[in-house]
């Protein structure tokens, strides 16, 4: 029995020698904001109920991962916390075994009033996007208000998250005037701050491209001004860390386009819908819902995983075919 287990652990690994350990889980595809480079505006076509993974569905398909070897999920959506009672989620996931490492990506607008709720519920690690510090920029950008996602913030470190990571999309000619002021806000406050390039993926309505800004010349940017040394963070993600010398301030930089880390690629996608998706960057799935509500057995339902993990694509193609992909982030689950 336990050697079976052991051969079906060691096989979810794909084609290219990648071990699957990870897993963004979208509670939602809804969200209260419509950041540019994510959702169009005014798009309001999203997943209907009936077609939304349950708490008990979504636990079983979770649970089927971690037999299989994966050891985090990250929450995320669309904005999780616009999900009802997704902290009632979050602590039956918590008490999986084999479950390490339980965090979620937020918004932070509904974060003040759910920030202790999450993190007694066993979520340890918590992702902010903030792209900017100025409300009128903030509202330009993600259609919402800023204050709100400051107070969010803030909650989130009296709660006890540690780390609180800020996720900065960097864009040319929207932010681009505004990363010392960020590294200087994490530096107040104990946040650890993530530069994240802009990805051409879905059809937003606004070119992406246009405002994407290579990392390698932020990070020089930044080395004029602060001493960068290099830095280490735990996590499981594709950030490479650098560190302000003499503070505790990382800086990690995410580089889906200027240097690809699909070699390194750890993860696959549970969509609210039940849709397996292999790639951020590529149409490769497979649909859980229908699997589910057949009523597979645990066991069918691992090895429809591992087959899953069998079709997941090399690499994704932002460079050679921006565009490519049309469903939003927020339906992927970010
Ligand atoms: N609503 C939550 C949030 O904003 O953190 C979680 C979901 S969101 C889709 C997850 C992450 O994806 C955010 O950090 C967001 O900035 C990032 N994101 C969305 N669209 C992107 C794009 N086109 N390029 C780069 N990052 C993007
Ligand atoms: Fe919503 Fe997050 Fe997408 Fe912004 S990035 S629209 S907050 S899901």
């Amino acid at each position: 029995m336990t050697s079976k287990l052991q051969d079906k652990r060691t096989s979810l690994i794909d084609p290219f020698g990648r071990q699957i350990e990870y897993v963004r889980l979208s509670v939602t595809d809804k969200c209260n904001f419509r950041c540019f480079y994510c959702l169009p505006e005014g798009f309001n076509n999203f997943e209907q109920p009936e077609h939304w993974l349950t708490f008990d569905e979504t636990e079983r398909v979770i649970k089927a991962f971690t037999k299989l070897g994966v050891k985090r999920v990250r929450i995320t959506g669309g904005e999780p916390l616009v999900r009802k009672n997704v902290t009632e989620l979050s602590a039956r996931l918590n008490q999986l075994p084999g479950l390490d490492d339980l965090s979620l990506s937020t918004n932070a607008s509904l974060l003040d009033r759910h920030a202790q709720d999450l993190f007694d519920s066993g979520i340890s690690r918590i992702n902010v996007s903030l792209d900017t510090l100025h409300a009128d920029r903030f509202k330009k950008i993600t259609g919402g208000e800023l204050q709100p996602v400051l107070d969010g913030l803030m909650a989130a470190k009296i709660a006890g998250f540690k780390p609180v990571k800020i996720n900065m999309v960097a864009m040319k000619g929207i932010n681009d005037d505004e990363f010392e002021d960020m590294v200087e806000f994490c530096l107040k406050h104990d946040f650890t701050l993530r530069m994240i390039e802009t990805m051409p993926i879905g059809s937003t309505g606004v070119n992406a491209s246009k405002h994407y800004l290579d990392l390698q010349k932020v990070k020089q940017q930044l080395s004029e001004r602060y001493e960068l040394i290099p830095g280490v963070m735990p996590g499981g993600g594709p950030a490479r860390y650098v560190q302000v010398k003499g503070t505790d301030l990382r800086i990690g930089f995410i580089t889906p386009i200027s240097q690809h880390f699909c070699e390194t690629c750890n993860r696959v996608r549970l969509s609210v819908d039940g849709t397996l998706y292999l790639c951020l960057g590529q149409e490769h799935k497979v649909e859980l819902r229908p699997l589910l509500r057949q009523g597979i057995s645990d066991e069918d339902l691992q090895q429809a995983i591992l087959e899953a993990i069998a079709i997941k694509p090399e690499r994704h193609d932002f460079n050679a075919s921006p565009g490519k992909v049309v469903r939003f982030m927020s339906m992927t689950g970010g």
